[in-house]
């Protein structure tokens, strides 16, 4: 999206506004499903937790994408959105048995990355089909916090525990129909991928009832220039190669299925915030917005460096800037950054602000949390109203004191 396109969407809706480009989303959809269009059959599940309105994943849904979920009102989300249930999986990690029955009563494929669990579900439903959550141990990217492949991390089943794994299988004579692996939101390296890949088809050759293979996610993106992205159109000749040699040798057709959140939608996505102070110190020059990390914590939870720019002056002498959010404690977005010179009321505007943004903001400080909208064919349509301070009051129970 232009800057002036954005700009107008800001004085139309006001801020702070998350706003997402469909057209971006759409491209990414389809550069996924180009660099596999060699694969028959090609499965992309939506990961709903980077951006979870109804308006986006009818959207994903309208151009053929299935769901990936992890929490039972995701998958209600999901159904709600209009997806039929067996394009929906649902990979959730130490919630309770009770919520697993039922997502699976619903439909929903199972994905199981625990043994206890796998034991406990197969003795009392051997006849629905389940996915295995497999751990690689593999590292992928430098982020401990978004890394789970490693040996330390409590997803999936570990590759070490294969034996244990089979034997449950088959006492419990349960029908596995696919397997799965999610090393981490920050693949920088194919080859580091393609090396988990071939772990998972080892482990895929044990099981003999298998619809579908499942290589997660980690799909990296740039924040800013010069960042390293992921190769899809690479990773897609590579694996697309290995992945047909394997389904000869397995004898069966498989679907190769991916869940990418942040690929799909990140770069999609833009936050406006209004400056509401410049404020120079002896040693830097602040910009106060009217957001803060109750909005975007990205930068602060994640270390995240969101490229930002000054929308209402863009062609300004540049200078350094520390953009600050409102709330009483730190609340950094970025250190001297260099930012077309920035006056009281502009608007800046943060990339990549479609995964883990919105999903991510709460009411602390008894703030309301920012409109949505969808950017679609030229026309801003509003998916998600600011809230009011009736929602700050909603279900809390005033008692006589
Ligand atoms: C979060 C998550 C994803 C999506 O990860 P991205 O880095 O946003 O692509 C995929 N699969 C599972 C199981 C996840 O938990």
């Amino acid at each position: 999206m232009e800057s002036n396109q954005l700009l107008s969407v800001a004085e139309e809706f006001g801020c702070p506004l998350y706003v997402y480009d469909a057209a971006k989303i759409e491209s990414q959809y389809n550069r996924l499903t180009n660099a596999f269009s060699k694969v028959e059959k090609l499965r992309i599940n939506y990961a709903v937790k980077a951006l979870s309105n109804l308006s986006v994943l009818k959207l994903l849904k309208k151009m053929g994408s299935g769901l990936d979920t992890v929490s039972i009102q995701e998958v209600q989300l999901g159904l709600h959105a209009g997806f039929a249930p067996d394009h929906i999986i649902y990979t959730p990690n130490g919630v309770s048995m009770d919520e697993i029955e039922e997502v699976a009563a619903l439909g929903v494929q199972i994905n199981i990355d625990n043994l206890s669990i796998l034991e406990q579900f197969g003795a009392k439903h051997p006849n629905t089909p389940v996915c295995i959550r497999i751990n690689p141990h593999v590292m992928a990217g430098g982020n401990t916090n978004i890394s789970v492949g490693h040996i330390d991390s409590k997803f999936g089943i570990s590759i070490h525990q294969l034996p244990h794994l089979l034997r449950i299988v088959e006492n419990t004579k349960m029908h596995i129909n696919g397997i799965h692996m999610h090393t981490g939101s920050d693949i920088l390296d194919i080859e580091v991928f393609l090396y988990a890949a071939e772990i998972l088809f080892d482990t895929a050759k044990h099981f003999k009832e298998l619809d579908f293979i499942d290589f997660g996610s980690g799909f990296k993106v740039p924040y800013k220039k010069g960042d390293i992205e992921t190769n899809v159109e690479e990773l897609g000749k590579k694996l697309t190669k290995r992945f047909l040699a394997f389904e000869k040798e397995y004898g069966r057709e498989l679907t190769l299925t991916f869940e990418p959140g942040k690929f799909l939608v990140s770069e999609a996505g833009f936050f406006l915030a209004k400056v509401n102070v410049v404020k120079q110190t002896t040693s830097t020059v602040f910009a106060g917005i009217d957001t803060g990390f109750n909005h975007l914590i990205r930068p602060m939870f994640y270390g995240s460096e969101h490229f930002i720019e000054n929308i209402s002056h863009p062609k300004g002498k540049e200078r350094f800037y520390s953009v600050v959010g409102y709330i009483c404690e730190t609340d950094t977005f970025a250190t001297n950054r260099r930012i077309s010179e920035i006056k009281e009321g502009d608007i800046l505007s943060f990339r990549n602000a479609g995964a883990y943004c919105f999903t991510m903001a709460s009411n602390y400080n008894s703030r309301f949390k920012p409109a949505e909208v969808l950017w679609k064919d030229d026309k801003a349509h509003l998916i998600r109203q600011r809230e009011t301070f009736e929602d700050i009051l909603r279900n809390q129970v005033e008692i006589e004191l």
